[in-house]
């Protein structure tokens, strides 16, 4: 078994808390994102699994072995860092080698698993070449096919595909599922992207200012964020925020009234701009239309709900102009409700 507990893991640097006792459960071969801005945590907290930075308090479990005291080549894991330099020394080949060499595999082994890795990663045709003479993303493939190529129970990877081209990245990283998937691999996979996390992990943990904020499917973090930051940081364009005052267990935005799940707070009323539909006859909330961008698979409506911004998706076809007023129509079941003043979601 190879599965990881984080354990109430904190982490000071001087006076500064990165990391406010976070803890963590992932499962035998699961595959989870840490997803969240710069600066909240989530490099420093994968260090601290690889044992390349030590927790201020807190341990972590791999396997059911309590590893907070080992060195990082004792917890039997691999990882590929944003910066982790491949040997300038070594070949593609060799490099890629390293990890398998050190186990004291054969020869004909080697080989088979460095052609494999190589094919998946799509630098085959550079085995025999010196990572001078590669490009940033080649160099970073050749960090990623020699963690690979070890087949480890447990991978952890810092934003391994952030020096590809879009095209390349998504190709890498469907690739990249279905290996890991297929092998089993135990992954804990940092990102800022959120599309990356939604495609890759069975589930995410958004962190926000050293702390996660929320762990849960890509559906579930999508749908029924926790707080506010989930809400406007993940979902394309993000979650749409109306201050609203509930009172008396409703809430009014424009001629529109629906009932609220509080009888009196101030709300952030979360609403997705794909969970709207412009109204056939105008009712519903109004919504003032400033700019119009088709997209191809949809339009992307910016404009405004009561005065405050907010982005819609329509069809491709719908007919609707800047400057125009027009109604919309929600799922009231689709909206998120949270508290302005903690902002957490009202449950
Ligand atoms: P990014 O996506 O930019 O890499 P991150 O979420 O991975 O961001 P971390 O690298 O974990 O963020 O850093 C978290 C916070 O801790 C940041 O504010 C950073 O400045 C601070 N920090 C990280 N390492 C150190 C250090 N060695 N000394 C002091 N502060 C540090």
């Amino acid at each position: 078994m190879a599965d990881i507990v984080i354990d109430r893991v904190a982490k000071s640097f001087g006076d500064f808390q990165a990391l406010k006792e976070v803890s963590l459960s992932v499962g035998d071969g699961e595959f989870v994102a840490l997803l969240g801005p710069s600066g909240c945590g989530k490099t420093t907290l994968l260090r601290i699994i690889a044992g390349l930075e030590t927790q201020s308090s807190g341990r972590v479990v791999i396997g059911g072995r309590d590893v907070s005291g080992l060195a990082p080549r004792e917890r039997g894991l691999a990882m590929v860092f944003q910066n982790y330099a491949v040997f300038p020394h070594m070949t593609v080949f060799e490099n890629i080698a390293f990890g398998l060499r050190m186990q004291k595999v054969g020869q004909v082994e080697v080989k088979r698993q460095v052609d494999r890795a190589a094919a998946l990663l799509h630098i085959d045709q550079y085995l025999d070449r010196y990572p001078a003479k590669l490009s940033g993303g080649q160099r970073q493939r050749v960090a990623v096919a020699r963690a690979l190529a070890v087949q480890p129970a447990v991978l952890l990877m810092d934003e391994p595909l952030s020096n590809l081209d879009a095209l390349l990245r998504l190709e890498m990283r469907t690739e990249l599922k279905a290996v890991l998937r297929e092998a089993g691999t135990t992954t804990i996979y940092v990102t800022h992207d959120q599309t990356e996390a939604m495609g890759l992990a069975d589930r995410i943990a958004v962190m926000y200012g050293g702390r996660i904020d929320q762990i849960g499917t890509p559906l579930e973090v999508y749908a029924t964020p926790a707080t506010r930051f989930v809400g406007g940081f993940i979902g394309n364009p993000p979650m749409n925020f109306i201050k609203v005052k509930a009172s008396g267990g409703q809430i009014r935005v424009g001629s529109a009234s629906l009932p609220a799940p509080v009888r009196d707070a101030e709300i952030d009323l979360g609403l997705r701009g794909e969970d709207a539909a412009l109204s056939a006859d105008g009712s519903g909330i109004p919504f003032d239309v400033r700019v119009v961008e088709p997209m191809g698979s949809h339009l992307l409506l910016t404009g405004a709900i009561e005065g405050q911004l907010a982005r819609i998706v329509t069809p491709p076809t719908a007919r609707v102009q800047a400057g125009e007023r027009v109604g919309l129509t929600v799922d009231p079941s689709r909206l998120t409700w949270i508290d302005a003043a903690t902002g957490r979601a009202i449950a």
